[in-house]
């Protein structure tokens, strides 16, 4: 990694012209909710000036554009009895401006399914390779607990990462590639003053968090309560919607269906996205549903994001950004259904006898 500053006037020109010679996508204000605040997605951006660097969280996740909702993976042509498949891997280059660390460790995570896995993804690969991913550190919002997953801070999964020091952006430079896009504009060696700012950015963040989720043992903790009420408390207000796993920047599951031509001629294999708590992710062939109860769909959710990833590779796969939790139209959240079942754990404790007094 190589650190350097930069004036945030100067920061603006790079930008500026790194949007205008790429297809770059940048936060910007689609909306209001009903709450009056501004809602930000990743956005399109021509210039500098289209990009909102004081932005919160967007709605949805950057995985999208690794991920996309609906993708084509092979296209079919059939002639007399034969039939040719046309695979495309490749993926245009992209500027990805202003992702959050916790968004960057969502990527970091995604790599170690669909890159380090036995079974590598091709089109993810070719869309992870080709995007450039500038990321800029923030104050959290009162409901993200990021920090008690150790994702507030990230070091890798990204080229360039930018860190507010007031007057200047602090910047880790992590490829290659930034470097050389850095080196037509001016920018220093951080001073001794620049390095305590820096320490002192850091603090500041470490310190703003207002929502801690405790997850340590959480892993056994689900194990222990496999068949715990708080799943149908949980799941008798889900709607089944799968919106929780939409925004989530590290729910990947995925169905995969073909389609005919209307002639005949031809065919297609697409990929969609898809969510656990969907009535029919668990229905196979013949209509059994492995799933049918809410709460256990529910609960799945929660097994993949905290502990089946755990056993496999040692960490959850939620990184805390608390989307779901915003975008749940009943209130289920991820803080809500931890500290549930931890209740629930300590009063199963509470209720064991104090070992006998042997005296
Ligand atoms: S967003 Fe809420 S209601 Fe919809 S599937 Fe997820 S948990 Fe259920
Ligand atoms: S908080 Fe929710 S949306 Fe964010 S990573 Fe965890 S499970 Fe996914």
């Amino acid at each position: 990694m190589i650190y350097k500053v930069i004036s945030k006037s100067e920061f603006r020109k790079f930008i500026d012209a790194l949007v205008r010679q790429n297809t770059s996508f940048g936060p910007r204000q689609v909306d209001r909710n009903t709450a009056d605040e501004p809602i930000y997605q990743f956005m399109p951006v021509s210039s500098v000036d289209d990009i909102e660097f004081d932005y919160t969280l967007t709605t949805s996740s950057a995985k999208h554009f690794f991920l996309p909702f609906r993708d084509q993976l092979s296209r079919f042509s059939f002639q007399n009895s034969d039939f040719e498949q046309h695979v495309a891997y490749e993926a245009d280059p992209v500027v990805l401006i202003g992702l959050r660390p916790c968004d960057i460790s969502a990527l970091n995570i995604l790599d170690d399914v669909l890159l380090n896995g036995r079974y590598p993804s091709p089109y993810y690969l070719a869309k992870r390779k080709n995007t450039f991913v500038i990321g800029m550190d923030h104050l959290p919002l009162p409901d993200c607990f990021c920090k008690s997953l150790a994702h507030h801070t990230v070091s890798t999964g990204f080229n360039l990462f930018c860190s507010d020091i007031g007057e200047k952006y602090y910047l880790s430079i992590n490829s290659s590639k930034a470097f050389t896009y850095l080196e037509e504009f001016q920018t220093e060696e951080p001073s001794c003053e620049d390095n305590c700012l820096m320490t002192r950015r850091r603090k500041l963040i470490s310190e703003s968090f207002r929502t801690e989720v405790d997850v340590t043992s959480l892993p056994s903790i689900l194990d222990i309560e496999f068949e715990s009420p708080v799943w149908d408390k949980w799941g008798a207000k889900c709607l089944n919607c799968g919106t929780c796993a939409m925004v989530c920047p590290t729910c990947y599951c995925y169905s995969v269906d073909e389609h005919f031509d209307i002639d005949l001629k031809g065919a297609s294999r697409n990929r969609q996205l898809y969510s656990c708590n969907l009535v029919d992710f668990a229905v196979v062939a013949g209509g059994h549903n492995f799933r049918p109860k809410n709460g256990d769909r529910l609960k799945y959710r929660y097994y993949h994001q905290h502990r089946g990833f755990a056993e496999n590779a040692n960490q959850q796969i939620c990184v805390g950004c608390n989307r779901c939790g915003r975008a749940c139209l009943t209130g289920i959240n991820p803080k809500a259904v931890i500290n549930d079942l931890r209740m629930e754990k300590e009063s199963c404790m509470t209720c064991v006898s104090p070992s006998p007094d042997r005296t």
